[in-house]
């Protein structure tokens, strides 16, 4: 896979990066740590991102560069028919483009996966999957350890991967239990990057409104279910908006109710205009994305997945706890 990658390098092709719906630090990250990488050496690269991502990631070096395909759907379209490799970064499944995807899928680039999701489906020439490693980030730099094209290692690079690391791992908490995430995030720090500056702008970035909405979340929004190990939070569109919610400021928020002895499964449920957005978040055996790709039209880790309901928020809330019954065992293990 990688002479193959080395020899469509060899080509000069015009680069397109594109990560998944609503991304976070490791799809951001990646896009940026593979697009200095390329623009370093001359490559004409775009990046496309098919909505927006919040404001703790605008900081990191060529964010700004990055297209959004819900603002700019012309620019995008003129940018993925001119592309001759496109690199899918983060996602097993051509439906995280969202609307973008039809256009992806009749594209004839070259496609080559690089992501760490379980059962990507069948949407690239090359895979590069690995449930095993941290992040997208870290397999990206293994890959440009071993593409012909040297030097990789740049600041921008180096900042770019870090952040998606980090943020991928909890800060080394989670998915992170193999010695090559940190002999990699080494090399990462040899590289002169600054770890306190780049933890600073990701997570003490927040608004005093933020901070609050995760006040009221903890204290009149969490709800705690022991007897199926299983916490969750909700809010409507309405209590949002009284908190001045900008995009970002409930990211984390699912993970909190985790930190409660005994929980085991915790649910974050987010009113939209149209549907109910759901985080899952899981310790241990249970598997978070096989139940948000049951019930809820979603997927990602065994730890950590997402989902949507198309149903009102109440209705979701009373399926979810219905559910619940039904993995009474399962959640009882460790
Ligand atoms: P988050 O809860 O942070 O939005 O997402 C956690 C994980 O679940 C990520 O790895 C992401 O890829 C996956 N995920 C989130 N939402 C969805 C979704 O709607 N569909 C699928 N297939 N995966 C999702
Ligand atoms: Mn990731």
């Amino acid at each position: 896979m990688i002479n193959k990658i080395n020899d469509y390098l060899s080509d000069n092709p015009c680069i397109l990066l594109l990560t998944h719906t609503n991304p976070d630090g490791d799809a951001i990250g990646s896009m940026l740590g593979l697009y200095h990488y390329f623009i370093r050496h001359g490559f004409k690269t775009y990046a496309i991102t098919p909505n927006n991502f919040p404001s703790f990631l605008q900081w990191l070096p060529g964010a700004d560069e990055i297209v959004r395909y819900s603002r700019e759907k012309e620019r995008a379209a003129v940018m993925i028919k001119e592309a001759d490799v496109i690199f899918n970064l983060d996602f097993n499944d051509p439906e995280r483009l969202g609307k973008m995807s039809e256009l992806i899928t009749a594209s004839n680039a070259i496609k080559i996966l690089i992501d760490h999701h379980p059962n990507p489906k069948k949407f690239n020439h090359i895979e590069i999957s690995e449930t095993s490693v941290s992040s997208t980030a870290e397999l990206i730099y293994l890959l440009l350890t071993q593409l012909n094209i040297k030097p990789f290692l740049t600041r921008e690079v180096a900042e770019s991967l870090y952040t998606g690391i980090m943020t991928d791992t909890g800060c080394f908490s989670y998915n992170s239990s193999f010695g090559q995430t940190f002999r990699v995030t080494a090399d990462l720090l040899e590289s002169g990057i600054d770890k306190e500056r780049i933890f600073d702008l990701v997570y003490n970035n927040f608004s005093e409104e933020r901070m609050r909405l995760a006040g009221f979340a903890l204290n009149k929004k969490m709800v705690v279910l022991k007897k199926y190990h299983t916490a969750y939070i909700w809010f409507t569109k309405k209590e949002l908006e009284q908190f001045n919610h900008t995009l970002g400021d409930t990211e984390g928020f699912v993970n909190m109710p985790l930190s409660i002895h005994g929980i085991r499964f915790s649910a974050l449920f987010i009113e939209k205009t149209d549907h109910v957005k759901i985080s899952f978040r899981s310790k241990g055996s249970f598997p978070a994305n096989l139940f948000a790709e049951r019930h809820f039209h979603g997927g990602g880790h065994q730890n950590a997945a997402g989902g949507e309901s198309p149903a009102t928020l109440d209705e979701t809330l009373q399926r979810f706890e219905a559910l619940l019954t039904d993995y009474e065992d399962q959640l009882s293990l460790p």
